[in-house]
């Protein structure tokens, strides 16, 4: 796990405006030298809405952090007559590096499916974002013990018609939908089974070169006091964290795992 850098990825939902921004982002920062943080030790991005990209953007320019940041979705195309929609274009003229796709948010209540997952993990790629691609079984799934399987099928969904070489660059988020800001948490042996079941999968598919460079994250219920024990699995390599990036001293603690 040496050579996949931890990632740390705050994801704002659609919280905090461009105010709100400023404060956040600036505490972070802060807390995240008082903590003599080591950008080497693990990489730190705030996923903040639309609204708010610009503010971060302005914050974090020449930052000696190197506080990342992107969006929570794109469109799939390039650009026209899709009302409300935002394109890759526009997040990286924002200086954005990362994007959310498929979130379990984005899936139920914007019936997103493989297909559009899949669409929007392309886009990303061809424009030089990496995807933070979202995959993850609900509890009904969970109770059949078919968890696995089925969160190696969104995967198998999500990369279709992608070369190994897109797929060493992306970042997976494994989220079981149960623990997603629900306080309930997977159990470290929870979070590595399925993280290692994944890269075992794109070691058959891709190969070992590739699978050993993807970074895959957990993601559900994620604080200060349950990073480390998490982190320790060998197949997590970081998080994707919600309720608790809200808060800039437990954000930075979380990033702070080491
Ligand atoms: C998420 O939605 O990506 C998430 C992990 O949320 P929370 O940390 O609040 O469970």
């Amino acid at each position: 796990t040496l050579a996949r850098k931890p990632l740390m990825a705050g994801n704002w939902k659609m919280n905090l405006n461009h105010v709100d921004a400023v404060g956040l982002v600036q505490k972070l920062v802060w807390t995240l030298e008082d903590k003599r943080h080591d950008p080497k030790k693990s990489e730190v991005v705030v996923l903040p809405p639309f609204t708010d990209l610009r503010t971060v953007q302005t914050l974090v320019d020449g930052d000696r952090l190197e506080l990342g940041y992107g969006a929570q979705d794109l469109s799939p195309f390039d650009g026209g007559a899709y009302t409300g929609d935002i394109s890759a274009d526009m997040l990286v003229k924002l200086g954005c590096s990362y994007v959310v796709v498929g979130h379990s948010e984005r899936r139920q209540y914007h019936g997103e499916d493989d297909n559009t997952v899949n669409a929007k993990t392309i886009q990303a790629i061809k424009k030089g974002l990496t995807p933070i691609v979202c995959v993850g079984e609900g509890l009904e799934v969970r109770r059949a013990d078919q968890h696995v399987d089925f969160t190696i099928s969104h995967v198998e969904g999500a990369l279709a018609r992608l070369t190994p070489e897109q797929i060493s660059s992306l970042v997976i988020a494994y989220e079981p939908v149960w623990a997603i800001g629900t306080g309930e948490v997977a159990t470290p042996q929870d979070a590595q089974e399925v993280c290692g079941a994944i890269r075992r999968w794109l070691a058959e598919r891709y190969g070992d070169a590739t699978a050993d460079q993807v970074r895959i994250l957990y993601g559900g219920s994620v604080k200060a006091s349950n990073v480390a024990s998490i982190m320790a699995q060998p197949d997590v390599d970081g998080a994707l964290v919600g309720g608790a990036s809200l808060n800039p001293e437990e954000f930075a603690a979380i990033a702070r795992f080491y």
